[in-house]
């Protein structure tokens, strides 16, 4: 099991490149940049100085103490809460918007859920001076509203798609029909989807959460793996970045935690990996949500970075081989697990990253495993809801 897909970008029998002609010189155009970008040593530098300096990486990663105690092992948590714009979702936005800049490329567009993306992505181009779009689904220009105005602030323009049901999915399929229409555009990606080069691309620049890993664990245990790695898995892409490094050391066991809904049985799921059969999206080929005619089923979450039919190429292919094992967390569960970090270590996190904590409840570690779990983002974004939920369920 290799971190990389095959050359035409597919994991198994995930991934590849399903687009119009229109966009094929684009994605070859891509693909040519990313690959000679990799190896170039001034691109890398000038990508590390940036997650440096600007970002604030490395992220820490910090012993949970109280929370290992409750569950009767060693649990370190890291921390893309802390990074600039509060996710890790600005790691993959400065690798593109870089990659952008040697193409010459000078307008930006991006599709965004929760909207972390969209401030990440909003937050690159400022910083270069660069033209951006951002397409967002009307459900979460509303839920996200605060995000919304961040991205305002920072020069970008946000477009409400009102199609479907206002979400993540519509939102990237406004952003490839905009994409179509105006090819002379870098299309700056969220997540591990997407036509082949994207999801190979967005997993080597979130790949530094795992070298970071790597290197901290052996400076603070003597071990440079953990027993086992937790993620949240929306697209995947800080799930992929936290099993970079790791994928090929079967040692190390690869637990992913997806939206379960108000649960995978009632049809108002985003549990891709759990209900969905393999078919296209997107660009690419994965297992989707979808009925028996293939119409694509509206996905549901409480948490918008979540919310999402598809899952990246590699995450369908982990999980079809036995290579990770993954979890439908439902929104309550969820929810619990937020305010348990809260209250046991002073750490709001982001909704989307509360559903890799509450595996911490389905799983039996022994006493001196180390597991690692990455807090994706923070929570400030989620906080009406936290605030609604709580307040009906119990004394807050
Ligand atoms: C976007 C987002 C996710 C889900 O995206 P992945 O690509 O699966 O990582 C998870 N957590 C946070 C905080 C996010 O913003």
């Amino acid at each position: 099991m290799s971190n990389q897909p095959d050359e035409k970008g597919f994991y198994g029998a995930f991934g590849g490149a399903y687009i119009p002609e229109i966009l094929h010189e684009n994605v070859e155009n891509l693909k040519k940049a990313f690959y000679a970008a990799r190896k170039d040593q001034s691109f890398n530098e000038e990508y590390a100085a940036l997650l440096k300096q600007y970002v604030g990486r490395p992220s820490p990663l910090y012993y949970a103490s109280r929370l290992s105690a409750a569950y009767g092992t060693h649990i370190y948590l890291k921390r893309e809460d802390l990074n600039h714009t509060g996710s890790h979702k600005i790691n993959n936005a400065l690798g593109q918007i870089l990659l952008a800049q040697r193409m010459g490329m000078t307008r930006i567009i991006a599709e965004t859920g929760a909207g972390q993306h969209g401030v990440a992505t909003a937050t690159a181009c400022a910083l270069m001076g660069l033209e951006c779009v951002v397409f967002m689904g009307k459900t979460d220009v509303e839920r996200q509203y605060l995000n919304v105005q961040k991205m305002r602030m920072l020069g970008a323009r946000v477009e409400a798609v009102t199609s479907g049901n206002r979400t993540l999915k519509d939102a990237t399929n406004e952003a490839i029909r905009y994409w179509c229409s105006n090819p002379d555009t870098f299309y700056i990606i969220g997540s591990t989807v997407g036509p082949h080069p994207y999801p190979e691309m967005v997993a080597f620049f979130q790949s530094v959460i795992s070298a970071e890993i790597k290197q901290q664990l052996e400076e603070q245990t003597g071990r440079s793996y953990p027993d086992a790695l937790i993620a949240c898995v929306g697209g995947g892409s800080n799930a992929m970045g936290t099993f970079y490094h790791y994928i090929d050391n079967t040692k190390v066991q690869l637990i992913a935690a997806e939206a379960g809904g108000k649960g995978i049985d009632t049809g108002e799921t985003a549990a891709t990996l759990h209900v969905g059969t393999p078919g296209i999206i997107h660009g690419f080929k994965t297992l989707l949500m979808q009925d028996a005619d293939g119409q694509i089923t509206e996905p549901y979450s409480i948490s918008a970075g979540l919310d999402y039919p598809g899952v990246g190429p590699a995450h369908a292919h982990f999980y079809q081989t036995g290579r990770s094992r993954v979890y439908a967390i439902t929104d309550d569960e969820a929810l619990e697990a937020a305010l348990e970090l809260t209250r046991l270590e002073g750490i709001i996190p982001a909704i989307e990253s509360a559903h890799a904590l509450a595996v911490l409840k389905k799983e039996d570690f022994a006493q001196d495993d180390l597991v690692v779990l990455t807090v994706s983002g923070r929570g400030d974004k989620d906080m009406d809801t936290f605030i609604d939920y709580f307040t009906t369920k119990q004394d807050f």
